[in-house]
């Protein structure tokens, strides 16, 4: 299944789940009323949800066009975490020994944008990056996970794209403030079911800017794949539904490059997943509001 949150233009039903198949999308507002229209929480009420959605999905009927819906972030995580030089091509492009251990850090979670959502070029910086990734999302609670069982407690997968503000996260040791700006981390366009999705380490993965091809790789060459990052993780602490897991990318970044090529306003960043889709995010300066306090 294609589980997407959106809302519209035309009602005032406001954001909530919907099935996507082909180029339609069958709105769980009208067809599941008694579900929770929210994912975190439709993932946490495990497979009695989930199997009234694949009853949904398996019976079809008319959807609403995918062209007249405003697509949304699929969730709202209570953990967005994310995992550095995590691509033997971008370990070797940096020139970097490739870690032995997965390298963590996090992403706040209001740094989550839409999958078509704008994202901010910073006031404070000019060195605004990207970073196509497969972004894994965590379908039960769990802890001390082992590797053979970590396919379990995968919901599914979403392409995302770890925006990074490279003077921010190198100034110090710890990469948060430079990964954590807000709008940087657009994922979706859906979050298609593990069970979809035959080998999550053997997908293509291509990032364009403004139709430039930048970054063509391939979740096989990930160092630490996602069971291995389950298994890590959970060893420390509980993971969760909804949590995310932003992967790592390969090479071909913009501060790669000689001279590094960062994002400027106007730019337009696809990425794009075999099986999952593509997201694609406009730079926009980041606007006078962000100033605020409430
Ligand atoms: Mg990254």
């Amino acid at each position: 299944m294609r589980i997407a949150r959106f809302d519209t233009a035309h009602d005032d039903v406001g954001p909530r789940l919907g099935l996507v198949s082909d180029n339609s999308i069958i709105d769980l507002a009208a067809h599941a009323p008694d579900l929770p229209q929210d994912l975190r929480e439709v993932l946490a009420r495990g497979s009695v949800a989930r199997e009234r959605l694949e009853v949904i999905a398996d019976r079809g009927g008319p959807g609403l066009p995918l062209a007249q819906v405003r697509l949304l972030a699929p969730l709202a995580p209570r953990k967005c975490l994310a995992v550095g030089l995590n691509y033997r091509d971008h370990a070797e492009e940096m020139g970097s020994a490739f870690p032995k251990h997965p390298i963590v850090f996090t992403k706040q979670v209001t740094a989550v944008q839409a999958p078509f959502g704008p994202v901010h070029l910073p006031r404070v910086s000019d060195q605004l990056d990207y970073e196509g990734e497969l972004v894994c999302v965590i379908g039960r609670r769990c802890r001390h996970v082992p590797r053979e069982r970590a396919a379990e407690v995968i919901a599914g997968y979403c392409v995302g794209n770890d925006f990074s503000v490279r003077d921010w996260q190198r100034r110090t040791g710890q990469f948060t403030m430079g990964k954590s700006f807000d709008t940087h981390a657009p994922f979706g366009p859906w979050l298609v079911t593990a069970d979809e999705i035959e080998d999550p380490h053997g997908l293509k993965l291509a990032t364009y800017v403004n139709g430039e091809l930048r970054q063509t790789s391939s979740t096989d060459k990930l160092i630490f794949d996602s069971y291995d990052l389950v298994t890590h993780l959970s060893q420390a602490f509980t993971l969760e539904p909804g949590d995310l897991i932003f992967t790592g990318t390969p090479a071909g970044v913009g501060a790669a490059s000689d001279p590094p090529r960062y994002l400027r306003a106007g730019d337009e960043v696809r990425v794009e997943i075999e099986g999952l889709g593509a997201i694609e995010n406009r730079i926009v300066p980041e606007p006078s509001a962000t100033a605020f306090i409430d």
